[in-house]
């Protein structure tokens, strides 16, 4: 049985008070807090077998080889992947998404050819379309969401022409939290047009509920480590083998060739030649823990909470006059995100007074303008859940809250 209290005793980080007061930590969409078996895979690694993979025919070294590759098939499972190949370890979804922009955009789209954004997408699905669209004269079309945060599909076919080339959205939205309908508009798109390749930026969800890319028919995933218990510095790039084998190195070096002659390279197989020189190990084989204690919780329960937790949140705060959350009512079309303004005030100054109570909201635009310039907002404060959660932070959210509406009506 799922129990938050219980979950809380394995992070470390909770159990010691700041200035004397528990911590409130409600920024984990920006990053999650670590447990212990993550904090202590790492440490092993560090303590016991440091030594460099691929290359050394000893004992800690082969076991460290062994321990980054079974780490690739972890998250290959935890994510339903046909085959471990075809998951690329990158730095985090920020750098999968430049290989897929310099590895494959840049090599597969020119002139004539179009992409199709959406308006809710995170900077670092944005930009790189942005700039292709200056760089190729590719047209980088952008779908917009209605009053509630929603995309239409209806709406797919103003967007999606014969010369779409790419259609890439976000599976959960960091700021209005919306979950976006991914099987059906990769069935819909799919279905008149086959040879559209189709990017998901999954780094708000793979650590909140259960997916299978196999199921969803997309072609290209990328994620964050630290998003989902691990550590910075890992990320993952997934997509289907076909795809990775046309796709050119993004980077040269050690470790993606298989021999190199004076004038002539032979680079590595799928996935090792997108993992140009030694790799983030230690980061590897702590997001593989990060899996194995998501796995043991079960991702249904981590759902589940979520939803509690979400659906709490929207009670406690609707009593707060003035304030006003952006995106989807309902918590099953949302994840555990609440982004929000309160009347006449501003988003630094609440979370200044927030953080006299060691509670840790996140203010600005969230790495989110074009989707906060569509609403004609400025900045917001956000919310944001995970396995840890109580309603006892939210709580703790709450009263500040009101102190904050005191200190400044
Ligand atoms: N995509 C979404 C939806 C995000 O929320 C974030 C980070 O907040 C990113 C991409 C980028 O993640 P990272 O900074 O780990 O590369």
């Amino acid at each position: 049985m799922f129990d938050a209290r219980t979950v809380r005793r394995d992070f470390p980080i909770l159990q010691k008070p700041i200035n004397g007061k528990p911590l409130i930590y409600l920024d984990s969409a920006a990053t999650s807090l670590k447990p212990r078996p993550v904090l202590d895979a790492i440490n092993d690694y560090y303590t016991r077998y440091t030594a460099n993979i691929n290359r050394g025919i000893y004992k800690i070294s082969e076991e460290a080889t062994e321990r980054y590759e079974q780490a690739r098939k972890k998250v290959a499972a935890f994510i339903h992947a046909k085959d471990a190949r075809e998951i690329v370890f990158t730095r985090n979804a920020t750098e999968s998404l430049n290989l897929v922009y310099y590895s494959w955009a840049k090599e597969q789209l020119s002139h004539g050819d179009e992409v199709v954004g959406t308006i809710m997408e995170h900077h670092s699905n944005f930009v790189p379309w942005q700039q292709l669209s200056k760089e190729r004269g590719v047209a980088f079309r952008i779908w917009n969401v209605d009053k509630r945060g929603l995309l239409d599909s209806h709406d797919l076919d103003k967007y999606i022409t014969r010369k779409t080339k790419l259609l890439t959205f976000t599976a959960v939205s960091n700021v209005l939290g919306t979950i976006n309908p991914i099987k059906n508009i990769v069935k819909k798109v799919k279905r008149v047009h086959p040879s559209c390749i189709i990017l998901i930026d999954a780094a708000q969800m793979v650590p909140h509920m259960p997916m299978n890319v196999q199921d969803w028919g997309a072609d290209v995933v990328v994620f964050s480590g630290h998003k989902m218990l691990g550590p910075t510095g890992i990320g993952v790039l997934w997509a289907k083998l076909d795809i990775l084998g046309n796709m050119p190195p993004y980077q040269y070096g050690g470790d993606m060739i298989k021999e190199v002659h004076v004038h002539e390279t032979v680079f590595n197989d799928v996935p090792h030649k997108f993992e140009a020189g030694t790799p983030d190990i230690a980061g590897a084989i702590g997001l593989g823990a990060a899996v194995d204690y998501l796995s043991r919780l079960g991702m249904e329960q981590v759902r589940n909470h979520e939803k509690e937790m979400t659906k709490y949140a929207f009670n406690a705060l609707s009593s707060i006059k003035g304030l006003s959350i952006i995106g989807p009512k309902d918590e099953k079309k949302r994840g555990g995100v609440i982004a929000f303004t309160m009347k006449g005030i501003h988003p630094h100054d609440i979370a200044q007074v927030l953080d006299e109570d060691n509670v840790c909201i996140r203010v600005g635009f969230h790495c989110a303008q074009p989707l906060h310039e569509f609403f004609n907002i400025g900045p917001t404060a956000r919310a944001s859940f995970y396995i840890y959660t109580t309603k006892e932070d939210i709580d703790s959210l709450t009263s500040s809250l009101t102190k904050v509406k005191k200190m400044f009506a």
